[in-house]
């Protein structure tokens, strides 16, 4: 490749290898620093020998062509597989299918329970009907004006409080649109007939194909730097010198960069202004730990995901492996591989507890969850500091100051990806704002902040050919 464009890209997770990918396809060759020994950032398989474990749970969705795609370019026809979706809210000892279902509501958890949470509703239908002017919620008022006040408490209140690790008060209610579907009133014969949930996945794993994306760009001479963090980020008003832990410095002419936002802002030279330092500061992430546990004996779970808003249980959501790729787990294992993702903020006793002290929380969970009669074949651990950006009240504003800012300074500086971006983006619409970033590269009138905008997408992921 011959050409005099060298830019840089900082993290070798989806949105990193996509940019990568798409500027080797425009015949440019870029030089990707990655911190970890591994690429696919918060999406990659761990493993351990033959145990595979996936940090998050990844469903492979889109509604965007060029993402399904690349996908499809990157992992043979037979490395996909189909899965079903199904989860399910554990809430007083009772499995209620999520997304939740106005008949399962109304007799699952008895009668009682039923006509409260159908007033409930009702009333604030009509509340809703009465207000005047729409206005910037806190997700407990959209939660209630949603759900109704009792099916509120019983299944989002708790959830929220142990999930993102905040007052439903103090949390903005802007990205529950997109994650949370509403109830489902219609009959049972019409909801299967349209609503047949199913997504792809990689049979290892999703870090089956950041592993292939990063096999695709080694090709072309781009192979991610693994073990290279960026500590310093440098620009002399006409290139960009990127300065790594170990020493190391690289220069280019743009840079895409995937670390978190905050951090990004905090190492630029020059700085920028103290106020958007401080803007910068206030942006912060919560961390998640993923324990993936083997048990010996065969639990029937027909869900892949079940989430546990009690507060009898310390796991906030557990996976469950086999219903997601039984290739997670060696040949021949009978049991039941389960994944319980524990939500934490840097600084708590969760996140700095050592191995042994995780485990026995863990085994507290799963006797809480009627499986903690033998100890566990094979245990993993799987640390994801930056796993969610906070979706604080005034997080939207305080983020298009710095994207203006960083726009107005250097245009040739390009956040990309979730925490790029400080955005609650899955793997599509981070790989999508790296596809247009590129493209603004390359002198397109394209914003790649406008991804993941639409209040209206859901996670629906129906398969499509
Ligand atoms: C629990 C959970 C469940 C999820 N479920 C889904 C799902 O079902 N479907 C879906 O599509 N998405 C899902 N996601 C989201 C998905 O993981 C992200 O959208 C995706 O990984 C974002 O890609 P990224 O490249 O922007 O960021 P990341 O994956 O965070 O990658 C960033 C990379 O940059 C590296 N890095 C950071 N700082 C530096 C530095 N200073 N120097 C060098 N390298 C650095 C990091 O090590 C990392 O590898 C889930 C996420 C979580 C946490």
């Amino acid at each position: 490749m011959v050409t005099s464009r060298n830019p840089l890209i900082i993290g070798a997770g989806p949105a990193g290898l996509t940019a990568g990918i798409e500027l080797v396809r425009r015949g440019v060759a870029p030089r990707i620093y990655e911190s970890s020994t591994h690429v696919g950032g918060l999406a990659r398989t761990v493993t351990d020998g033959v145990w595979r474990a996936d940090p998050g749970g990844h469903r492979f969705f889109t509604q965007h062509e060029e993402i399904m795609d690349l996908w499809k370019s990157l992992l043979p026809h037979d490395q996909w597989i189909a899965v079903p979706r199904r989860s399910a809210m554990l809430v007083d000892r009772h499995l209620v299918p999520y997304p939740l279902v106005g008949r399962d509501l109304l007799t699952q958890l008895g009668v009682r329970s039923g006509v409260r949470g159908a007033g409930g509703l009702i009333w604030s239908r009509f509340r809703r009907g009465m207000r005047a002017i729409e206005k910037q919620q806190t997700f407990r008022e959209w939660g209630i004006e949603e759900f109704g006040r009792h099916w509120y408490r019983m299944f989002f209140d708790g959830y929220v409080r142990k999930t993102w690790l905040a007052d439903p008060d103090h949390l903005a209610s802007d990205w529950a649109n997109q994650r949370i579907k509403p109830i489902d009133w219609r009959r049972a014969g019409r909801r299967d007939a349209t609503n047949q949930d199913v997504f792809r996945y990689p049979r290892l794993g999703p870090g089956q194909l950041w592993d292939a994306a990063a096999a695709r760009l080694a090709e072309a001479g781009a192979a991610p730097c693994l073990d290279a963090h960026v500590l310093g980020l440098h620009h002399d008003g006409r290139n960009w010198t990127i300065e790594l832990e170990n020493g190391d410095t690289a220069a280019g002419d743009a840079v895409f960069t995937s670390m978190p936002l905050q951090m990004l802002v905090d190492m630029l030279k020059p700085a920028p202004p103290k106020h958007i330092r401080a803007i910068a500061a206030t942006l912060r992430h919560r961390s998640l730990i993923t324990v993936a546990v083997a048990l010996p004996k065969a639990y029937e779970i027909p869900f892949n995901w079940v989430y546990t808003p009690g507060p009898e249980f310390q796991v906030g959501r557990v996976q469950n492996y086999g219903r997601w790729s039984p290739a997670l787990a060696p040949d021949g294992f009978t049991g039941t591989h389960l994944g319980l993702e524990y939500f934490t903020l840097v600084h708590d006793d969760l996140w700095q507890a050592d191995d042994d002290s995780l485990c026995e929380i863990v085994q507290q969970d799963l006797r809480m969850l009627g499986m903690g009669e033998s100890d566990p074949e094979h245990i993993m651990i799987v640390r994801s500091q930056y796993a969610y950006p906070i979706y604080e009240t005034g997080r939207e504003r305080n983020v298009v100051r710095i994207r203006d800012y960083l726009r107005e300074n250097h245009p040739a500086l390009h956040p990309i990806g979730r925490n790029g971006m400080h955005r609650y983006d899955n793997q599509d619409h981070a790989m999508l704002s790296a596809l247009r970033s590129v493209a603004r590269y390359f002198g397109e009138q394209v914003d790649p902040w406008q991804v993941n905008t639409d209040l209206g997408y859901h996670e629906t992921g129906l398969l499509r050919s």
